[in-house]
């Protein structure tokens, strides 16, 4: 007898990649100690929050032992952070929102979610261009969406025309993540205004009881960009925006699991509020009831600071030299904190394992829907990258 649908067979065994790293990183960790082990296959912010979060923790803690201070709140979010998100998004985005054009979720993970589910019916698809988060899949699967990956140019940045070519009358959204986990790329502004053209053009052909395709950019790593690059605001580019995020990486607060979706305060005008207040019902009735309200008070309280991104910069710049000194090729990544590089040889999987060897984890790119590169996670300290230096010279050419 089968215990679980077939969906969830085969999901587990596409997810059995990071479940091997998982599994072998622990293995070489039991064996030649934490230390010993270069880690780079987890994307766990490890730098510490803004100091501010103590005392915001302080003065969070004397409320929470009120009554109800601990208890449920409004299914979009307690209403004063439904506020101050929406002033800060205001600023981020460049156009003025107010709390009914946002929606607080459980992380950037469950505001996709939300989204999909109020909006795919099973066989739609989700136009995403290739490399890609690697649970997109799951978020939109679990409706019975269809993800289609189209592979982006050499420079990771994403190919338009081929966007264009892929949207079908079964398209519900164009999935876009600037900057890119894996690949680090910002997306430009004239790509970003050209697919936002292009959605313009194809809601304009889609009659009155058509579905509306939806421009949806998850930004979690919004505030990670470096060498001045611009990360563009994609809200006022085209009234079928949704914006998603989260303080999962900007305030290294992953496992308090705030995100949100801000919806273009044209869109909720013109539908009546119907797509918003459907994505606060879903937020219920797929069982996360609110985003946790400590969170939501401290994403509040210091949603305008920062972690130290300077750590971050510096990281890079130290993987960008130990990958040149190994000969290994990459695309410099301008934003979030990933690396991307090419396999020596074109086989990742034979590269994951010659850097294994070297007890240095890495993740295979055939699971991000590239084969022939790895993904590395920069949210290690400046020691591990530096001590995998002499590995990944040795790694890179034992595949040549
Ligand atoms: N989207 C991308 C591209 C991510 O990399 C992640 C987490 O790593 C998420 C969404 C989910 O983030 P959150 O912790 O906000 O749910």
């Amino acid at each position: 007898m089968q215990t679980v649908t077939g969906y969830f067979k085969d999901a587990a065994g596409k997810a059995s990649f990071i479940r091997k790293m998982f599994e072998k990183g622990l293995e070489l960790k039991a064996t030649f100690g934490a230390d010993a082990v270069c880690d780079f296959s987890l994307g766990n912010p490890d730098v510490p929050p803004p100091a501010a979060a103590a005392a915001a923790l302080h003065a969070i803690a004397d409320d929470a032992v009120k009554p109800l201070g601990l208890g449920y709140c409004p299914n979009a979010g307690i209403p004063s952070v439904r506020e101050t998100i929406a002033r800060h998004l205001s600023r981020q985005q460049s156009m003025p929102l107010s709390s009914a054009d946002v929606v607080m979720t459980v992380g950037a993970a469950s505001a996709l979610v939300d989204i999909f589910r109020a909006t795919i019916e099973p066989g739609d698809e989700v136009v995403v261009p290739s490399p890609y988060f690697v649970e997109y899949g799951n978020y939109c699967g679990h409706f019975g969406g269809v993800l289609v990956p189209v592979p982006s140019k050499d420079d990771f940045s994403p190919d338009v025309e081929a966007i264009a070519r892929a949207v079908t009358p079964r398209t519900r959204a164009i999935l876009v993540n600037t900057p890119n986990n894996p690949t680090g790329a910002v997306y430009s502004r004239a790509d970003l205004e050209a697919l936002a053209r292009l959605v313009d053009e194809v809601n304009a052909g889609r009659g009155e009881g058509e579905r509306t395709l939806f421009l949806v950019s998850d930004e979690p790593y919004r505030a990670f960009a470096y060498d001045g690059v611009e990360v563009p605001a994609i809200l006022p580019m085209t009234k079928y925006a949704l914006v998603v995020g989260s303080f999962s990486k900007t305030l290294s607060m992953a496992g308090e699991r705030i995100g949100y979706v801000a919806v273009n305060p044209a869109l909720t005008a013109e539908d009546s509020g119907t797509l918003v207040s459907t994505l606060i019902l879903v937020n219920r009735t797929l069982g996360y009831v609110n985003a946790p309200v400590i969170g939501q008070r401290l994403a509040a309280a210091i949603c305008n600071e920062t972690v130290d991104l300077s750590i971050y910069k510096r990281r890079r710049d130290l993987m960008a030299d130990v990958l040149a000194g190994a000969g290994v090729e990459f695309q410099m990544p301008h934003g979030a904190f990933y690396f991307f590089p090419k396999a020596p040889g074109g086989d990742d999987a034979k590269f994951v394992d010659a850097l294994l060897a070297e007890r240095i984890l890495a993740v295979p790119g055939a699971g991000f829907g590239r084969a022939g590169y790895i993904r590395l996670s920069c949210s290690v300290d400046e020691a591990i990258i530096e001590r995998s230096r002499d590995g990944f010279r040795r790694a890179a050419e034992a595949c040549r």
